[in-house]
């Protein structure tokens, strides 16, 4: 299967080799059976801003009148998770209904959800330097084995994509009727 244009190949081999490697090590082979067909663009280009950074705008004493501070700005995830725009259109969505008091604090718990999700995720590669608190690390464990539930319990499945799809706060994973499906 051909999946992208050719044209501009210039990709190295230990390049390639490296990302099938991990395309391989894939929990299911289907990304792994894809990618290995399929043909570079161009060259991998790094993200230019390679951190997750929050800035608590929302704990300042005080907070110019009429000022807002908004989408990537105060608080910026990893791409791979999907989440900045969500959250920004969430934010637009409260903005654009004209709900009482926008201060920081009311646009900070658009961002805690999100924000806990995406540094628990981080903090799952063992490359990242950080402390990890006892509860982040149960709570990795147990995405590790609900992730291998999710591949062929559709409720499980379910109840993940609404987490990470921001439709429902992250603790409903724990839900005994989840918990007792993944264990
Ligand atoms: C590779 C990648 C994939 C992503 N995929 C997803 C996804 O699948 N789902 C998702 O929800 N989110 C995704 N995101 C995140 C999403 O793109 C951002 O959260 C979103 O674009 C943030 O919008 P923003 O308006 O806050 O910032 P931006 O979109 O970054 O807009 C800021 C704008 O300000 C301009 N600007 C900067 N400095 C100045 C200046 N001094 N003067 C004037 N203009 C300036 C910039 O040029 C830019 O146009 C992805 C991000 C990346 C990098």
């Amino acid at each position: 299967m051909k999946i992208v244009d050719a044209a501009n190949v210039s990709l190295n081999e230990w390049q390639v080799a490296g990302f099938l490697a991990a395309a391989r090590k894939l929990s299911t082979r289907e990304i792994y059976e894809v990618v290995q067909a399929a043909e570079p663009l161009g060259d991998p280009v790094a993200y230019q801003f390679p951190a997750i950074v929050r800035r608590r705008y929302d704990r300042l004493p005080t907070f110019p009148e009429g000022y807002l501070v908004m989408g990537d700005a105060p608080c910026s995830f990893n791409p791979i998770f999907a989440q900045g725009m969500t959250v920004a259109a969430l934010e637009a969505e409260a903005l654009a209904q004209g709900r009482s008091r926008l201060t920081p604090r009311f646009f900070a718990r658009a961002y805690d959800a999100a924000w806990q999700t995406a540094v628990g995720a981080e903090l799952a590669f063992a490359e990242i330097e950080s402390p990890r608190p006892p509860l982040i690390r149960f709570l990795n464990w147990y995405i590790t084995r609900l992730h291998r539930a999710a591949r062929c319990d559709a409720q499980v499945s379910i109840a993940f994509l609404k987490v990470i799809n921001m439709l429902v706060p992250p603790p409903s994973i724990l839900h005994p009727r989840i918990l007792w499906r993944v264990f």
